[in-house]
């Protein structure tokens, strides 16, 4: 794909494919630079259509770096209730007072720098690097991983890894409108080379596409192995309130209201009542209802009026909970 004609297939094909999005709007650049942060920290592990609605409320509260480094928790909280991965909001937080004190209240524009800040990898900052500033840097989101490797024909385990399509990514070549072409090989991917079934009578790369010419588009997942971990989840109530705690035990959901409850390692029998997916976790969770609520209140333990949860700053995995103990 290194020659200029493909890069130019992409982007006429970009120019008049292209989705409106609220994070591609013509803005000036100060902002626009401010939109891929905000837009990039949402995307991490979250669909585009889900990112939209919470992307144009965000942006309304929150219209630029240094209100966003000057909001509170709670509000930051409430905002991104719903999407997950909390500890996204929390560092997209510390970055903004970061660049206010060190950057003049600006992002940096080298790779170096981006990648110091609080939840910046190497994906984020390859993307902000192409969108906002029109760097020739390719963000590999796993929308182009699927375009080279089906246009490479790349089946092998060594082939599909990370460091391999890492240096292979060379081959989807650059273009002076580099941010445009970053999003036209994202856009590509998503819309065209889908996982299943690609349209490839609609793309403009197919005539040097290898698995085109073999027919052949499926390989082998490099997926997470899923892991199994069990729960006792314990149910205090008294006066139609429910006792939560602010979590300081686990990983997940850090500093947000749970559930009081305790992981068992690979317990011999174990009668889940309800199965909970977070991240790379299969959560097996058994409710208990103790009598003894000693055990359970501490410090960090308050009680939750449960008119009051459905609208409450709490996470879905707690809101899920309670509408299981509603309807049982
Ligand atoms: S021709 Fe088909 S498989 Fe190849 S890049 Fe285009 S959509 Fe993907």
């Amino acid at each position: 794909m290194k020659d200029q004609f493909l890069t130019k297939k992409i982007l006429n094909w970009y120019d008049l494919n292209k989705r409106s999005l609220p994070w591609r709007k013509n803005v000036l650049s100060a902002k626009k630079q401010y939109f891929t942060l905000v837009s990039e920290f949402m995307l991490q592990q979250t669909q585009v259509a889900t990112v939209i609605p919470y992307f144009k409320r965000f942006i309304k509260e929150i219209p630029n770096l240094n209100s966003l480094a000057k909001t509170s928790d709670k509000k930051l909280l409430k905002l991104w209730e719903g999407l997950g991965y909390y500890s996204r909001v929390k560092n997209l937080k510390k970055t903004a007072q970061i660049l206010k004190k060190n950057f003049q209240g600006k992002l940096p524009n080298n790779f170096e720098d981006l990648i110091s800040l609080p939840g910046i990898g190497n994906y984020t900052a390859n993307a902000i690097l192409a969108i906002a500033f029109n760097k020739p840097y390719i963000p590999l989101d796993g929308n182009v991983e699927r375009v080279l490797k089906r246009y490479l024909f790349l089946k092998e385990n060594k082939e599909i890894s990370k460091e391999y399509l890492s240096k292979k990514k060379s081959i989807l070549g650059s273009s002076i409108r580099s941010s445009d072409y970053a999003q036209a090989l994202m856009e590509l991917g998503a819309l065209i080379c889908k996982p299943i079934n690609p349209l490839c009578s609609k793309c403009p790369i197919s005539n040097k596409c290898k698995s085109f010419k073999k027919r052949e588009f499926n390989f082998i997942k490099n997926r997470k192995k899923n892991l199994d971990k069990y729960f006792i989840l314990s149910v205090y109530k008294k006066d139609k309130k429910y006792l939560l705690v602010k979590n300081t035990k686990f990983k997940f959901l850090k500093n947000l209201g749970i559930f009081p409850m305790q992981e068992l390692m690979k317990p011999k029998k174990f009668k889940k009542t309800l199965n909970f997916k977070m991240s790379n976790m299969n959560m097996n969770i058994k409710i208990e209802y103790p009598k003894d609520i000693r055990e359970a209140s501490s410090f960090y333990s308050y009680w939750v009026d449960q008119k009051k949860i459905r609208n409450s700053m709490l996470p879905t995995f707690t809101k899920k909970v309670f509408k299981y103990l509603e309807s049982h």
